[in-house]
């Protein structure tokens, strides 16, 4: 494709007012939504407003006049449809480590219920480490055992003892995408119960949970919801399970009526329970704003549409680094649609020296093109992780990256001292 047709490409793009509504530094490529969404334009006024009038102000009267008190309930339902539930089947609370443990810890007291021999969790090696570690706190807090697979090992993994499968649905390293459907079907016809991760498919690819007749789910708010850093995340739990447990941070906010402050715990109906203790209002109304730029989006077509974008948006980002990088990378991710998040992963061939991944990243982002780098496994140990998120990055930007890429190759860029220093977040 010439730069003319990629040109012709963003002027039809439909999706292309969209960009619009965030504040990007001029000049910056930004591949990084998928670990720190970019801020929306109407962030700021709306924090100010925030601080000064609903806390400055109307102080404690915020709670009832600001809808401070709903907030947890009103966030999830615009978080909803975007991953296939309902209105008042979803809250933004905690973050996404502290909502896998209630879920998981849930879904293991369901098992207890029904089947009591169930007592393990299965997931798969490279799943995200917060996912990995909570689950062995939970096997060690309650005597169960964790079980990690590759993924083509996950059906045969299913047996007799297996309570839950807790898979993360886009994985955070290479990219690929599980088919959430057909592997909830296989652990429900093994007997098991599914709870997903959606950190990198909220906001970023079409979900559908009960399409897929999930069970529960886990999400981040400061990656493609673009809540801003530390954001609250979100978790669902479907209908038919979530009044039959309570989750085990059963704090007041949980509580059916906090506010009786009774010494007993009564669960609250539905999916407030899994609200624990006193909000962060501040920062849930950062990602309540922030999630309005997707009510802009369905205008435009929404989830269909970005599905759409982003797949051509990484296509174009493959083919121009096969062509202007030939032989310095080889392709993590998945060729296939089916199975490719919005993130594209490239680990370097034996054409670059060892380890040189994190220096090809630093040279970058120095010259204004800003993606990461995740330590990768023994097979891929080093990766360079870019995410496109099709609501502010345009063609162009894309075939610019990729050029950039090369100019950093040609020039050994890698090479520099000052790109070769590791920070405390890379
Ligand atoms: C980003 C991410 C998390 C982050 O969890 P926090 O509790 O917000 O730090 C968890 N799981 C996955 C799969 C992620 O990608």
């Amino acid at each position: 494709m010439t730069l003319t047709d990629i040109q012709q490409r963003d002027a039809q793009d439909p999706l292309r007012p969209l960009r619009d509504l965030f504040d990007l530094p001029p000049g910056m490529i930004y591949l990084d939504g998928n670990s720190l969404g970019a801020l929306p334009r109407a962030v700021p006024a709306r924090m100010a407003e925030v601080l000064a009038r609903e806390w400055g102000r109307d102080l404690i009267q915020s709670w009832n006049s600001a809808g401070w008190f709903d907030l947890p309930a009103r966030v999830g339902d615009k978080i909803a449809p975007l991953i296939g539930a309902r209105a008042g089947e979803v809250v933004a609370t905690d973050t996404t480590s502290i909502n896998l443990y209630k879920a998981l810890s849930a879904a293991l007291n369901l098992a207890a219920q029904d089947a009591p021999s169930r007592r393990t969790i299965v997931s798969e090696r490279s799943n995200f480490p917060t996912d990995l570690y909570i689950a062995e706190a939970l096997c060690r807090e309650r005597g169960g055992t964790l079980k990690l697979v590759e993924s083509h090992q996950i059906a045969a993994s299913l047996g007799d003892d297996v309570a839950v499968l807790m898979l993360t649905h886009v994985n955070y390293r290479t990219g690929a995408m599980h088919d959430m459907a057909a592997v909830t079907r296989a652990a429900h016809a093994a007997g098991a119960r599914v709870v997903w991760d959606l950190a990198h498919s909220a906001g970023a690819v079409p979900v559908d949970l009960h399409g897929a007749d999930a069970d529960f789910a886990v999400g981040c708010g400061y990656k493609y919801l673009n809540g801003g850093p530390g954001a609250p995340a979100f978790v669902w739990v479907h209908p038919r399970h979530v009044d039959r447990c309570w989750q085990p941070l059963a704090g007041w906010w949980g509580h059916a009526a906090p506010f009786a402050f009774t010494p007993d715990y009564q669960p609250a109906a539905g999916i407030t329970r899994y609200q624990c203790g006193t909000q962060p209002i501040v920062s849930l109304s950062a990602l309540d704003c922030a999630l309005d730029v997707f009510a802009e989006a369905e205008k435009l077509g929404g989830m269909t549409a970005l599905r759409a974008k982003s797949l051509a948006l990484t296509d174009l980002f493959i083919e121009s680094v096969e062509q202007l990088c030939p032989g310095a990378f080889t392709l993590v991710t998945p060729l296939e649609h089916a199975q490719r998040g919005s993130q594209v992963c490239l680990t370097p061939t034996e054409q670059l020296p060892a380890g040189s991944a994190y220096a090809i990243v630093q040279a970058l982002i120095a010259r204004g093109v800003v993606g990461d780098f995740r330590a990768g496994d023994a097979e891929q140990p080093d990766i360079l992780r870019f995410g496109f998120t099709p609501l502010y990055l345009s063609y162009e930007n894309v075939r610019l990256s990729a050029q950039t890429l090369r100019e950093v190759l040609l020039n050994k860029e890698y090479e520099l001292p000052e790109f070769n220093r590791k920070r405390a977040v890379t």
